[in-house]
């Protein structure tokens, strides 16, 4: 098997055994606190339990996925603002998470103000995509956090995602609210940039059992994407929102939790529907 040109002397990774170009998903909601991150975070870590190789490319300037990853976004050298903006390798950038085969493209404050650069640059919405070519084959997954917003950061992420974008969506009042507008951007990119994009998911979150109202938006929901929707439904559960501030992810810190129950739940469905596969975990714990 050939190497990438431009990772012979920085990247220690070896290359996916198959060597077939990783699934790239997105995860997408121009609302925050849906739980894009944790989404995110969580079914990498279980598909990385299940002995995919993953990386998550942190693309919100608040670098969530970062922290939730153990890394402090204060501390980083490299991170993926020097990627796009500089065309530093994102070799590079990679940082190796706790974890066996959870790598992470780590993103801080710098990204903030990225967007306005990125507008200046050429081929401003595929600057992702062609960032993310040299490693393309050493993942089987790269799963890409979004921002809460439909701006330049996000659009280079649904340009880049080769399988999908997969959006959470909150049980709470007014859950659908938003969509449209979304729906709308990613039909746009699909018509213009990316014309393999797709709905590839719905995740139902932080799912409160004891409402009515939580049930009344399930059903909407289900209504609204009837195929799209996952089966699993992740409740609302205290670990979940514990777990980022100790830099870990559901699996490591609370591996017997309902979130990690859901989590889980969610990845066997997830690789269900990709893979036609059952999930194997290999190690339960970090
Ligand atoms: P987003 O990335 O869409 O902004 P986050 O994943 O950061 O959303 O989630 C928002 C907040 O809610 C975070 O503090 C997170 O820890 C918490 N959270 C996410 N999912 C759950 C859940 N199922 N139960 C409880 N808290 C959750
Ligand atoms: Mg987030």
């Amino acid at each position: 098997m050939s190497k990438q040109p431009g990772t012979e002397t920085s990247n220690p990774l070896p290359l996916h055994a198959t060597g077939m170009p990783a699934k790239i998903y997105c995860f997408a909601n121009q609302k925050g606190g849906v739980a894009k991150t944790t989404t995110a975070v969580n079914l990498a870590a279980y598909l990385a339990a299940s002995g995919r190789r993953v990386l998550v490319i942190d693309t919100d300037p608040q670098g969530n996925a970062t922290t939730s990853l153990g890394n402090d976004p204060r501390t980083l050298t490299v991170s993926l603002y020097n990627v796009l903006i500089e065309q530093t390798p994102i070799q590079q950038a990679i940082t190796l998470t706790d974890r066996m085969g959870l790598d992470l493209v780590p993103s801080n404050t710098d990204l903030a103000g990225a967007e306005i650069e990125m507008s200046r640059l050429m081929a401003r919405e595929r600057l992702l995509t062609r960032a993310i070519k040299p490693v393309i084959e050493q993942y089987d997954y790269i799963l890409i956090d979004q921002p809460p917003s439909l701006g330049l950061l996000t659009i280079n992420g649904l340009t880049a995602a080769t399988h999908g974008v997969i959006i959470p969506v909150q049980c709470e009042y007014l859950a659908l609210e938003g969509l449209s507008l979304l729906l709308k951007t990613i039909q746009q990119v699909h018509e213009i940039l990316n014309d393999q994009l797709r709905v590839a998911g719905v995740v139902l979150t932080m799912y409160d059992s004891r409402t009515n109202l939580g049930q009344q938006v399930v059903q909407e929901v289900k209504n609204y994407f009837p195929t799209e929707v996952f089966q699993t439904i992740i409740p609302r559960n205290i670990r979940l929102s514990e777990a980022p501030s100790y830099g870990q992810t559901i699996l490591s810190y609370a591996p017997t939790s309902a979130g990690a129950q859901a989590y889980h739940a969610l990845t066997q469905e997830f690789l269900a529907r990709v893979e036609g596969q059952p999930l194997d975990i290999v190690t339960a714990k970090t």
